[in-house]
């Protein structure tokens, strides 16, 4: 992967930026998805903000490298701090996290007002969808879009959230799912599920054998592998 030929992730990351639009990339590494979009004219403005001092000094290096030093701002922050109010930010991508991770640096963004005029929220989540999806249905953002993918032998689901002031209501299937993809079913969709299908039984083998049975973890993977049978009924 670089800046001009993105992993199949990104690219799809990528696909859900409106044109032309401001965009604040959180964990931003290489900078290589803002510097992509930039140098396809996709967007006008960017932000990459990186955290850890090595990606950060290489997303850095990739944006003066190219002369887009104006255009795309790399900064050293935690979270969504790398935004300013001056950037006039209108799309946050968030992308190869864990979905606690994702939720809590949208949480701490929300708290101190970085989501203030974010129009779209791209996340890709590595792991933990439906925790992210818990929190983005909590604090008034529709899924308006989701994608499935598989890479190297990983799948990747992409969610794409915009606010409103309507109340967002997501049924236990539809958290776990996505409330889209449950809709489309694609072939990948009915793989990863087959998949965590085999690993559920698998943990709930092994919760079986331990000495005290942890009953709410238990319930919970039978609940979860229950819906999954539905699914393939
Ligand atoms: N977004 C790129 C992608 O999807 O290919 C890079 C993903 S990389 C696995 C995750 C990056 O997020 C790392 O460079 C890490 O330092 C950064 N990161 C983790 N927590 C962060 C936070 N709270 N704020 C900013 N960056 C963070």
């Amino acid at each position: 992967m670089n800046e001009h030929f993105l992993s199949k992730r990104l690219e799809c990351v990528g696909s859900y930026v409106p044109n032309q639009a401001r965009l604040a990339d959180i964990g931003s590494d290489h900078a290589y998805l803002p510097v992509h979009l930039m140098l396809n004219k996709t967007i006008s403005y960017a932000v990459a903000g990186e955290v850890v001092d090595g990606p950060y000094q290489s997303a850095k290096k990739q944006v003066e490298r190219l002369g887009l030093a104006d255009w795309i701002k790399v900064r050293l922050a935690n979270g969504l701090a790398a935004v300013l109010p001056e950037d006039a930010i209108q799309v946050v991508t968030i992308a190869g996290m864990g979905g606690a991770l994702i939720a809590s640096i949208l949480e701490n963004g929300r708290l101190q007002g970085q989501l203030q005029g974010v129009q779209r929220l791209i996340l890709q989540p590595n792991v933990g969808e439906q925790g992210l999806r818990i929190w983005l249905m909590q604090h008034g953002y529709r899924i308006v879009a989701e994608d499935i993918l598989e890479e190297q032998r990983k799948i990747y689901e992409i969610i794409v959230a915009e606010p409103t002031l309507e109340p967002v209501n997501y049924s236990e299937k539809e958290r776990l799912f996505g409330p889209l993809l449950l809709q489309q079913k694609s072939p990948v969709f009915l793989k990863k599920w087959q998949h965590e299908k085999k690993q559920k039984e698998t943990v709930k083998a092994n919760l079986l054998q331990a000495q005290t049975i942890p009953q709410e973890k238990l319930a919970q993977i039978d609940r979860e592998l229950s819906l999954i049978k539905e699914l393939f009924a």
